[in-house]
Parts: structure tokens; C-alpha cells; sequence
């Protein structure tokens, strides 16, 4: 038997799991990710594979390959992330050595997370599709993209970045990279409360509200919560989904998709919110291609299994090749 290891390193959560060559998950390791350095999130990565490894009865020198699916931005020349964005200070975080030198295999693939998610989407669909698209709206937004069975990753590792697209030329909000007007902006979970509140002076301004906008704690979380019972709540999704319209049909006019997968905690939270307006309007946004936009079945676990699966299928997500 013929063993693969997937690990899903995020800001907050670091996991790793065992799966066979069907990619049926045999075991699973999971801690924190540190904060302190570099090194120590290198160390980590290391300590959750050799753990599923022992979980699962093998010896990590006999894992045939691994995939790694990352936080950016990513440096793949160096097999390496360069300066996290979502932790500060640590420098470089070297994932590609160090992972084969530990399961003793040169099959080592380094991802972004959008990225291994469009390749375990692709794996885990019935008709392996060459054109698909994998999206997240969680704390930020970006995508994984194949387009005739090609998984794009870019010269360094950091295409799909569609969160970054600009959807609003005027520019009211600004995103997280510093820059103005762009997807993600108005539609994450991190950006939503400003979104929230910058609505709440200008346009919605006269819309009634118990929403705590001034409390600390603020979150998109809270929005979603007062659906149907708050008027400046139902406001904020609204323009929401209106921002959702513009990012999905900009995705399916520029690589043609047969199939979105979306997933991210908040279309896993909000699956109908979010998703129905962008099924009921891209047949009158999109030129040609009206792509298949549903909610992943593989809900938190489709970055680890896209990690896996790209082990599995050496980078690609090609359950024919
Ligand atoms: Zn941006």
C-alpha cells in the first residue's frame, strides 16, 4: 500500500493526515500554529506529519509523496513561504526541504490553499472536470483556478488571487493589501463589519439598526446572525451579494468554469446568503459561460484533502493521469 501526506497550514490551525492512494484518510495531527518564528512553524510542520505518520503505523521515510497546501505568499523557486501576511516578522518559513528530507521522497508540492482547494475539488469530482474553479470566503477571499486541466499557479505561486480584483472604481473600501475598491474588500469576513459601518454612514444612513457597530467585537458573524431581523443587516448583504455578482462573473469571464466550488467559513455559514444571489444572477452578467456555483461538499477539510490529493496526483488533482 502506498501512502500520501497532506498538510493544511493556516494562520491559526496547522493539520497534517495520512491517506492512502484513494486518498481515504487513514490519520490525522493537528496543533496551533506558531506565532514565534519562522523555524518553529517549519518545526510544527515536521511534528504533524511524523505524528499522523505514527497514527497511522508507518515510518515516514515510506510516504511516497506529500502536498502542502499554505498560506501566502508563497516563493515555490525556494519551496518556501516568504513573510506571511497574516503573521508578522518571521521572515521565511522553508516547508519544501525540510518535508523531504523528513518522508525521504523529492514529491513534495507547495501550494496556496486556494490552490490545493480547486485540486481537491477536482479529485473528489464525479467527472474530474479540466475546468473548474475552487473560491473561499473566510477571513480573506481568493481562488484556485484549472483551466484545460492546467492548475494555475503563476510564475511564483499566487495566481487566482481574484480577491485583489478591483469590483468598485470609486474605491470606497480599502482591502487588507493597502490598495482600493477590491472584491474582498467589501465581501470577507474580516471586512465586512467596516463595510458594515462605512454603509452605516453614507448610503444606509437612514436605515434603522440594533447592530453593535461601535462594539469591538463587531463582527460579520453578528450581520449574518440579524438576517431577517435587523433592516441594516439585510442592507449589508445585500450590497454584499452585489459585490459577490461582479467578483463571480469577472472568475467565470475570465477562465470559463465549468463548475465553482466555494467554500470558506462564510459561504459554509451562510451558504443560501451568500451563494443564492450569485446563482440568480450570473445568467444575465456572465458573456457565455454560466458555470455551476455551489457551496464544497468537502466542508473544512477541502484544503487538507486538495493537499493530499495533490500528492496523490502529483500537483494536478488528475485522477485519469
Ligand atoms: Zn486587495
Amino acid at each position: 500500500m502506498a501512502y500520501y501526506v497532506g498538510v493544511d497550514l493556516g494562520a491559526t490551525n496547522l493539520r497534517a493526515a495520512v491517506g492512502d492512494d484513494r486518498a481515504n484518510i487513514v490519520a490525522r495531527a493537528e496543533t496551533a500554529t506558531p506565532r514565534t518564528s519562522g523555524i518553529a512553524i517549519t518545526e510544527a510542520v515536521l511534528g504533524v506529519a511524523r505524528e499522523a505518520c505514527a497514527r497511522a503505523g508507518i515510518d515516514p521515510a515510506d510516504v511516497t509523496a506529500a502536498g502542502v497546501a499554505s498560506i501566502g505568499p508563497l516563493d515555490l523557486a525556494e519551496g518556501a513561504i516568504d513573510s506571511p501576511a497574516n503573521i508578522t516578522d518571521i521572515g521565511r518559513v522553508p516547508l519544501v526541504g525540510p518535508l523531504s528530507e523528513l518522508l525521504d521522497t523529492d514529491e513534495v508540492h507547495l501550494h496556496n490553499d486556494t490552490v490545493a482547494g480547486v485540486i481537491g475539488e477536482r479529485f473528489n469530482s464525479d467527472r474530474n472536470p479540466d475546468d473548474m474553479a475552487y473560491v473561499t470566503i473566510s477571513s480573506g477571499l481568493g481562488a484556485g483556478v484549472c483551466v484545460d486541466g492546467h492548475v494555475l499557479s503563476g510564475w511564483d505561486g499566487n495566481a487566482g488571487e481574484v480577491g485583489h480584483m478591483v469590483v468598485d472604481p470609486d474605491g470606497a473600501m480599502s482591502c487588507g493589501c493597502g490598495r482600493d475598491g477590491h472584491w474582498e474588500a467589501y465581501c470577507s469576513g474580516n471586512n465586512i463589519p467596516e463595510y458594515a459601518k462605512h454603509l452605516a454612514r453614507t448610503e444606509a444612513a437612514d436605515v434603522a439598526t440594533d447592530l453593535s457597530l461601535d462594539d469591538p467585537d463587531f463582527s460579520a458573524v453578528d450581520v449574518f446572525e440579524m438576517h431577517g431581523s435587523d433592516p441594516l443587516a439585510d442592507y449589508v448583504i445585500d450590497r454584499v451579494a452585489d459585490w459577490n455578482v461582479i467578483g463571480f462573473t469577472n472568475l467565470a469571464n475570465a477562465y470559463a468554469p465549468l463548475v465553482v466550488r466555494v467554500g470558506g467559513a462564510v459561504a459554509l455559514n451562510n451558504p443560501d446568503l451568500v451563494l443564492d444571489p450569485v446563482r440568480e444572477h450570473l445568467e444575465e452578467t456572465t458573456f457565455v459561460n454560466v458555470p455551476d456555483v455551489r457551496l464544497t461538499e468537502m466542508g473544512d477539510d477541502v484544503v487538507l484533502r486538495g493537499a493530499l490529493a495533490s500528492a496523490i496526483t502529483g500537483g494536478t488533482g488528475d485522477r485519469t493521469a
